[in-house]
């Protein structure tokens, strides 16, 4: 079936009276590409593929259409395509009158949901550094720009806007392939009213990688605003919070050796923080508590332990732990005991256990990425109590998801390789063996994350689509595509899934080792398809220690997972005496975040991995409510060089964003869909109700009756308030006197 030729004749394309020029035609297709991958001449082989994207890419026309989809390329170079008046050229403008764009997708989401009073999201995909974030950050001022406003809704247009700083100090990072990650997946709800203008929203945040606070690999970064705070803070709140401006003093930002990036201007950024504190609302206590706290991590960090004369630890130096005390407003004596012993029960009584040196430096690092993760759950809720919108009429809404690619690269292997021979000891061993590899457990619910939100595409497009044209009895030769719902029904059945496993081995305290719970996965899924373990007992570098894999054929490719630390990052345990001095905190963000009820042991609280499984399953319930836009980023080479295009990794990107699959769908596809009610109501006016569809009168008043009231019902609520409405709700029910 042919896929309508676009509307919009590229500039070589016409001659100078503005008619079509085939010659011209055939030399800029030629040139730049086709700016529909649909409309490639040649079959859908991978090929033709590349060659239309890299003739595009390299003349920096970095957006290319499958059908509705946006294929994206990381131009890594400021183009001038993002100005005022190109978000006024996409304004309202149908799809394919104007060359592809981000701006027409946010436009074509926002039209079809004032239209349609029905709401959307734009799921933004790919691998880190492909554009994500910055696509969506467009898509946000796209909308800021160019929707109706008032005095009244600037404010919230600002907040809206300045969320994204504030999260991104908190929650983004340099690392080795992007030099601001996101280390956290974000879905931000943007809430309209019936004029469509945006009048609120709502952010959900998923996994903080808290790993990040203890320990970098080499050539990445903590989160920038610990950066930011020493670079740009004024002196008196530097003296207040007890730091100095260098940042090498401080063990936790200094281990992957690049404090200072050429790329980011700490500076300037903490400015623009500063600024979007006051416009979101933080009162000065609240900002006060808040870097109290960010001041606590880097003092925490360099409290050292050393042995007494009975192998116990103590506090080598007591100064840090005073500051920690005031900022956190912890008692001094009880925060030291809490660092360096744990409350164990026995027999119904409490019982305090000298931690070794070892012990406590653990303790240590998980109080810093406790209070650190918590603290950035607290801000999402405190931006999300600014943007909240308290007018309770009906709105729609279009959701944008930033979400972590694929990670599918050994990339924390190649900083664990680095940093051996360099320090290595016992302090190195336990971040590398513990920190490292239990970054390992977020690369997996990264992973499976991507999982879930590529069964969300194949159940929206590939699978619904195809079913539909069977349904209708459409003529259809089926399209083959890999349906991943096997790997995820391995990572999250009930019982039988690796996270139930994982689980289950938590719940066995003292007896559960990384080992048991491969042993565990070995036994029950051992034989699945998509499974694979291996044991690497490396002796070179290794020494005794086991080194133990398992692995996964996800659908993007084969990832090799290893086991050390799952089930600790699993558990993600605060020592108890620990938790208590936190719960009893005088910082008022601390205690909202360590609530009294944690204490009650009777409480098992939710592992990581479940409550990661379930946040997703309410992502996913939110996603399948709406109507899906999807923009697919590429990273084109790993040297964020402007131009390169490197085949081999855009080819592996191509195949694990399910490319060619969604092409060939839509080639051979329909251009157009949309639900019966929809095109009829939209159609109604122009067209006599074709009873002939009908096979009995009875059917056809049955169909019409149905269509009347569920259109009544739908419309009740919204046309009920606004007087200018009622003209429109009795032109709406003239209509339908057609009938
Ligand atoms: P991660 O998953 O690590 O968060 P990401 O996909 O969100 O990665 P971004 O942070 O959006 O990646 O982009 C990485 C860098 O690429 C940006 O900092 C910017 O320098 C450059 N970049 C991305 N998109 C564009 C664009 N449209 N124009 C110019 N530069 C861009
Ligand atoms: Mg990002």
């Amino acid at each position: 079936m042919p896929w309508p030729t676009t509307f919009v004749l590229q500039k070589e394309e016409v001659d100078e009276n503005g008619d079509a020029n085939m010659e011209g035609a055939l030399i800029a297709r030629d040139k730049v590409g086709v700016q529909d991958f649909v409309l490639l001449d040649s079959h859908t082989s991978e090929a033709a593929f590349l060659n239309n994207l890299r003739k595009r890419y390299q003349e920096n026309l970095i957006y290319t259409y499958i059908g509705s989809l946006l294929v994206s390329v990381n131009p890594y170079q400021e183009l001038d395509i993002y100005t005022v008046s190109q978000m006024k050229l996409y304004r309202g403008v149908n799809f394919f009158e104007l060359p592809p764009h981000l701006y027409a997708i946010a436009d074509n989401a926002y039209r079809v949901m004032c239209n349609e009073y029905n709401n959307h999201f734009i799921l933004i995909s790919g691998e880190s550094g492909a554009g994500k974030t910055e696509a969506s950050k467009k898509i946000l001022q796209y909308y800021a720009v160019t929707c109706p406003t008032t005095e009244q809704l600037q404010t919230v247009r600002d907040r809206l806007l300045l969320s994204n700083p504030v999260l991104e100090a908190f929650g983004n990072a340099k690392t080795l392939r992007n030099d601001n990650s996101s280390r956290f997946g974000k879905y931000m709800d943007i809430q309209f009213d019936f004029k469509g203008a945006p009048v609120g929203g709502h952010i959900l945040s998923y996994l903080i990688e808290k790993s990040r606070v203890v320990h970098q690999n080499h050539g990445e970064r903590n989160f920038h605003i610990f950066y930011q705070l020493l670079e740009g803070g004024d002196k008196d709140l530097l003296c207040w919070l007890g730091l100095e401006r260098n940042p090498q003093k401080y063990t936790y930002l200094i281990q992957g050796r690049c404090a200072k990036v050429f790329s980011i201007n700490d500076k300037n950024d903490w400015k623009i923080v500063r600024k979007a504190f006051s416009i979101i609302d933080f009162t000065e206590k609240d900002i006060e508590h808040l870097f109290g706290i960010v001041a606590s991590v880097l003092h925490l960090g360099n409290i050292q332990f050393e042995e007494d004369s009975n192998g116990h630890a103590i506090i080598r130096d007591g100064s840090q732990i005073k500051w920690i005390s005031k900022l956190l407003g912890a008692h001094l004596s009880i925060l030291q005991e809490a660092l360096t012993h744990r409350k164990i029960e026995a027999r119904s009584e409490e019982v305090l256990s000298p931690l070794n040196v070892d012990l406590a430096f653990y303790a240590r690092d998980a109080v810093a990425k406790a209070i650190y993760g918590r603290t950035f759950t607290w801000l999402v809720n405190k931006i999300n109590g600014s943007l909240a919108n308290k007018d309770s009429t009906q709105k729609t809404v279009i959701g944008l998801l930033d979400i972590y690619g694929f990670e599918v690269l050994d990339t924390n292997r190649y900083g664990l390789f680095l940093g051996f021979g360099v320090t290595w000891g016992y302090r190195t061993f336990l971040h590398e063996f513990l920190s490292v590899p239990s970054a390992q457990q977020g690369k997996f619910c990264i992973n499976y994350c991507n999982e879930k939100l590529q069964q969300l595409l194949i159940e929206m497009t590939l699978k619904a689509e195809q079913e539909e044209y069977e349904l209708e009895g459409i003529e259809w030769e089926p399209i083959p595509y890999f349906n991943n719902k096997i790997i995820c029904d391995l990572v999250e059945q009930k019982h039988k899934g690796i996270i139930s496993i994982l689980d289950e081995e938590c719940l066995r305290p003292g007896e559960a080792t990384d080992l048991s719970f491969l042993e565990k996965l070995e036994e029950k899924v051992g034989d699945h398809a998509h499974f694979v373990t291996r044991k690497l007992a490396d002796q070179k570098t290794r020494k005794s220690i086991d080194w133990v894999d398992f692995r996964l054929l996800h659908y993007a490719g084969e990832v090799t997972y290893c086991a050390v630390g799952f089930l600790e990052k699993n558990n993600d345990l605060l020592y108890r005496n620990l938790k208590e001095v936190l719960c009893n905190s005088k910082n008022s963000i601390i205690r909202d975040c360590f609530l009294l009820s944690e204490l009650d042991n009777r409480r098992r609280p939710e592992t990581v991995a479940t409550q990661f499984k379930n946040s997703l399953t309410s992502l996913i319930e939110i996603l399948m409510s709406k109507e899906p836009s999807y923009i697919r980023c590429i990273k084109p080479n790993e040297n964020k060089e402007p131009g390169k295009f490197d085949d081999f990794l855009i080819r592996h990107q191509v195949k694990y964003l399910g490319l060619m699959e969604h092409l060939r769908v839509r080639r051979a596809g329909f251009a157009y869909r949309r639900k019966y009610e929809l095109f009829l109501q939209r159609t109604k006016i122009f067209i006599r109700f074709p009873k002939t569809l009908f096979a009995t009168e009875d059917a056809f008043e049955y169909r019409k009756h149905l269509l009347i009231s569920r259109l009544q019902a739908k419309y009740k609520g919204f046309l009920g308030k606004r007087a200018y409405q009622k003209k429109r709700k009795a032109d709406f029910w003239r209509s339908w006197d057609i009938f």
